[in-house]
């Protein structure tokens, strides 16, 4: 039976409470064993440790201040990370990033939050989940400032050019996290994972959202992970079960996952 880690998905959204259970049940019968679960903010925080709680195991928590998160209260959001962040079930600090898509409003604070919690994740010694979206010469500058301090991580729903991959490898261990944009029609991605070592990836599905072809339009759940594997196996001429192997490998690795 195949094994895989989702390493990227919010089951503690709204959109999961009805039926919480049957998305976990159809999971697991695709062989998904496991589940990251990146924090965003205060108001979402108490959802996701109480799923946490329920499903240990299964659901393994990370916390920290998104980006899109980023507002006028940005310094009380950020003492929140900072005071639960010691809390031993953490398996990552994330996600955490710059989003220029979104609004440019606090983009220069989205920086200083970004810088100070890698450094928060380097003195806990726990990897990053990095958000970046229409922001990567901001986040390049900040891993500049950061770059002596040995961080790991993953560059989470990773869709750039053979460029940016290499400048991201230039920091140091980042894996990049593919979902169901590679499924999509006119997607680059595929091209640019033929440099990408499946070593480097880790799957996951951002569910509810980025849900893969031919489910687009509809909510993303952790149950279509193999999707991505098996665009992934077509992309690179190998089999799903390699890439099952070696991305739920990859996962374990980084996040120190007992499985
Ligand atoms: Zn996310």
């Amino acid at each position: 039976m195949k094994r895989y880690i989702d390493t990227h998905t919010h089951l503690y959204d709204a959109d999961f409470a009805d039926d919480i259970e049957d998305v976990i049940s159809r999971a697991g019968n695709e062989g998904v064993i496991s589940c990251i679960m990146p924090g965003i903010d205060m108001e979402s925080h108490r959802g996701l440790m109480k799923l946490a709680s329920e499903k240990p195991g299964f659901t393994h928590p990370a916390t920290g201040l998104h980006p899109t998160s980023v507002n006028a209260s940005w310094e009380r959001e950020l003492s929140f990370v900072y005071d639960n962040a010691a809390d031993k079930s953490y398996v990552a600090i994330g996600e955490i990033g710059i989003d220029g898509y979104w609004s440019r409003e606090f983009i220069e604070e989205q920086s200083v939050v970004f810088q100070k919690q890698l450094e928060l994740a380097a003195s806990l010694s726990l990897p990053v989940i990095i958000h970046s979206r229409e922001a990567t010469e901001e986040i390049f500058a900040v891993l500049d400032k950061t770059r002596h301090l040995g961080i790991q991580g993953v560059f989470h729903a990773f869709s750039g050019s053979p460029e940016t991959y290499k400048r991201i490898r230039s920091y140091g261990n980042f894996l990049v996290g593919i979902g169901g944009v590679v499924t999509y029609k006119n997607s680059k991605l595929p091209a640019t994972l033929a440099g990408i070592p499946i070593e480097h990836i880790l799957l996951e599905t951002d569910a509810p959202w980025l849900t893969p072809v031919p489910y687009r339009g509809k909510r993303n759940e952790p149950s279509h992970i193999p999707l991505i594997a098996a665009k992934i196996a077509e992309t690179k001429g190998c089999s799903i079960d390699e890439v099952a192997e070696i991305t739920t490998e990859n996962a374990i690795k980084l996040f120190r996952l007992k499985i």
